[in-house]
């Protein structure tokens, strides 16, 4: 399973904070939490201190449609290709700076003093 994020949706108020979990999983079951107990359309999650993506009800369903279909469950998203996008760590072997993206981009890697971070796996 991965985290759900729909890029087309405006910033949610409500914010839900991922920092510090120890997993995708883990986050993920936060952002569920947060949906469970309200009528609230979408939350703003973020990982320390700062915003990286939204996530609606509406994504949050389509990943529940998908679930199960690992590998085949891409093109299959009724919402087009861009609803979807997994939290990624990255990391640098010569210290302990991580960063966090939703989207992968080998033009706009993450960097720290030593150059190009790399994506933790
Ligand atoms: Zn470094």
């Amino acid at each position: 399973m991965e985290s759900l994020v729909d890029d087309r949706a405006r910033p949610a108020r409500e914010r839900v904070d991922v920092s510090g979990v120890g997993s995708l999983a883990a986050a993920e079951r936060r952002i569920r939490e947060a949906f469970r107990d309200s009528s609230l359309p979408a939350v703003t999650v973020m990982v320390a201190g700062r915003p990286v993506g939204v996530v609606t009800r509406r994504s949050l369903r389509a990943a529940e449609g998908t679930a199960g279909e690992v590998g085949a469950g891409e093109h299959l998203d009724p919402l087009g290709d861009s609803a979807r996008y997994r939290l990624l760590v990255f990391t640098c072997r010569s210290c302990d700076v991580t960063a966090h993206r939703v989207h992968y981009d080998p033009r706009d890697l993450p960097r720290c003093a030593h150059g190009r971070m790399e994506l933790r796996r």
